[in-house]
């Protein structure tokens, strides 16, 4: 018997993610984000959760894999992302393997 192939998206939709409402794992400074050129992250990110909208970056940490590929391609990391794990209980937990 064949395995079926999941495409990414269909593997991504597996996860379950818990929000924390009241605190996020990730801040963005988007004062920063406004000298920051070529905006790697929104190309790295696999969830898509870095979007460049009318001119600026826009976040959302819903979806967020915690892979830390945003922090490692970010030019400005320092000072632009605030990266931390969601606390006990929230965040990401994946379903294929
Ligand atoms: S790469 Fe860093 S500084 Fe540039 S837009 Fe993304 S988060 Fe902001
Ligand atoms: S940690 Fe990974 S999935 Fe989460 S926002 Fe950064 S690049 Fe995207």
């Amino acid at each position: 018997m064949a395995l079926k192939r999941l495409s990414i998206e269909q593997l991504l939709g597996l996860n379950k993610f818990v929000v924390d409402d009241e605190e996020a794992h990730i801040l963005l400074d988007k004062e920063c984000c406004r000298s920051c050129i070529t905006r790697p992250c929104t190309a790295a990110c696999p969830a898509g959760c870095y979007k460049a909208e009318k001119g600026e970056v826009n976040f959302d940490y819903a979806g967020c894999l915690e892979c830390g590929t945003c922090r490692v391609v970010c030019p400005l990391s320092d000072r632009a992302i605030v990266w931390r794990y969601p606390r006990g209980g929230f965040g990401i937990q994946f379903r294929y393997g």
